[in-house]
């Protein structure tokens, strides 16, 4: 059974750079019916930001994936909080103690700090010179039984450990040049990240491992740990840079890539996965094939971990508009979704006019709007900007001014058998002015204040038209006495 996991430190909130890390493992599994395990990696405890879990799980929701094995989603496999399987990490370290793979080292740190200032005298890479290696069996117990503080390292006996990575192809990265004998028990007896992500990945049984190339030199480490343990690897593949369409790194301000600041300004999940995915690749593209939106069931089956980018996946922000506006008509072609989007838009717009009566929210209304809008709005939020408020607020008493009560009606009469778009309802609306000797233009402030209370906005047609047949006639109606 595939199973992948999604390891974000709780260090802050969803970005772009970290969905994608998670929607590409969480797509893997769901290709091969496998599971997708959330794990969070606290280890550095003086990084944690409080809330940050709750954060990215709300975000990961949000985004449509679903957590098969997390903390709060069950799983047989837990703790899944790193801070919470201590005892795993000092079982496992035994081990390496116990087939001389690691190693206690009791330098202190003023001499390392010795070792680091000599580096940059001489101007060496500062790397720890593997001393305590050396200590004889007798010295270390010594050494304990004073209770000197200690932390363990592990013997990088090797160097190199060839990597055939499943984005990649085969890579090697030595590690001797940048460091001596690396921690992976801290004196404070926390785990390094590099300790903890290969026990936990082993205990809980991953099969394949997708994550930014960032941590691709570390994997030579990941690999030696496995072997020092006998431990079987899982497989791995890195995601390359994400970056801007210009090249250039993704912004630093959190707030321009979090996933909140796109939710908040009203981008459709289904538009964010898809602008994701259209940066990282893993699907066939048909040249020239028109764009479209897909459910991330459709992605899912569609994913192809060989059809990856292993070149920096460039995001282009003119797609993600689209997706969204494709996602509307996407949403507009079933029922269910339909009626989901007809009520979203209900929410909004109360929430827009609080202390407005007379809203026009009928869900027939509501559809004729989203269908007129579709092909002009990027998001469903701007259907409440001020200049659309005709379509929701009915205008309050209004008294027929320059037309007779019968002239209304029969206007209304004509009406009913007319197909509402903006040509034919010019051309009806000025014969009609034509034949009751009516000035046209004063005729159509009468209408345009009848229809919508407003001295001035958008032509009486096209507003008739965006309000559709049911509701402009409704509030024509209404002026009747
Ligand atoms: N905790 C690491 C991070 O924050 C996980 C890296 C990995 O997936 O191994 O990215």
């Amino acid at each position: 059974e595939v199973r992948v996991r999604f390891a974000p430190s709780p260090t802050g909130h969803l970005h772009l750079g970290g969905l994608r890390t998670a929607l590409y493992n969480y797509l893997y599994a769901r290709n091969k019916n496998g599971k997708f395990l959330l794990r969070i990696e606290d280890t550095d405890q003086t990084r944690l930001v409080p809330g940050a879990t709750e954060s990215l799980v709300e975000d990961l929701l949000w985004a449509g994936l679903q957590i098969d094995e997390g903390p709060g989603f069950g799983g047989e496999r837990g703790p899944y909080v790193q801070s919470q399987r201590m005892t795993y990490y000092h079982d496992a370290v035994q081990a390496l103690l116990e087939n001389d793979t690691a190693y206690r080292c009791f330098c202190t740190e003023r001499r390392l700090d010795l070792l680091r200032k000599e580096a940059l005298r001489t101007r060496q890479i500062p790397r720890y010179d593997n001393k305590c290696r050396y200590l004889t069996p007798q010295q270390v117990a010594v050494l304990l039984a004073k209770n000197t503080p200690y932390c363990i390292r592990f013997k990088l006996t090797s160097h190199e450990e060839p990597l055939q990575d499943l984005i990649y192809g085969p890579v090697s990265h030595n590690v001797s040049e940048s460091e001596g004998d690396p921690v992976i028990i801290k004196t404070d007896n926390f785990p390094t990240y590099h300790f903890a992500n290969v026990v936990d990945d082993h205990l809980m049984g991953i099969t394949h491992v997708f994550r930014g190339v960032e941590w691709q030199i570390s994997t030579t480490k990941h690999l030696l740990l496995y072997k020092a343990f006998g431990w079987q690897p899982p497989m791995y593949g890195h995601l390359p840079l994400l970056v801007n369409s210009d090249g250039t790194k993704l912004s630093k301000r959190q707030g321009d890539i979090g996933i909140r600041h796109f939710r908040e300004k009203g981008y459709f999940s289904e538009a964010l996965v898809n602008y994701v995915v259209s940066a990282g690749g893993g699907f066939e593209r048909t040249p020239g094939q028109k764009q479209l939106i897909y459910s991330m069931d459709e992605l899912a089956g569609k994913f192809d971990i060989k059809r990856v980018n292993s070149h920096p996946s460039r995001l282009n922000p003119d797609l993600l508009n689209d997706f969204n506006r494709l996602h509307i008509l996407k949403m507009l072609q079933t029922k269910t979704s339909t009626e989901h989007l007809v009520q979203s838009v209900q929410v909004l717009v109360r929430h827009a006019y609080p202390n407005e009566r007379n809203l026009d929210l009928g869900d027939q209304h509501i559809e004729n709007v989203l269908k007129w809008a579709a092909m002009r709005l990027t998001f469903i939020q701007d259907l409440t900007a001020s200049k659309l408020s005709f379509l929701w607020v009915r205008p309050a008493d209004f008294k027929l001014k320059h037309i007779t009560n019968d002239q209304m009606q029969s206007l209304i009469d004509s009406l009913v058998g007319v197909e509402f778009t903006k040509d034919n309802l010019n051309q009806k609306l000025k014969e009609f002015a034509e034949v009751n000797h009516l000035k046209f233009a004063v005729f159509m402030k009468t209408l345009r204040s009848a229809l919508s209370g407003l001295k001035e906005g958008p032509g009486v047609a096209e507003m008739m038209d965006i309000l559709g047949k049911d509701s402009a006639l409704q509030r024509l109606k209404s002026t009747l006495n």
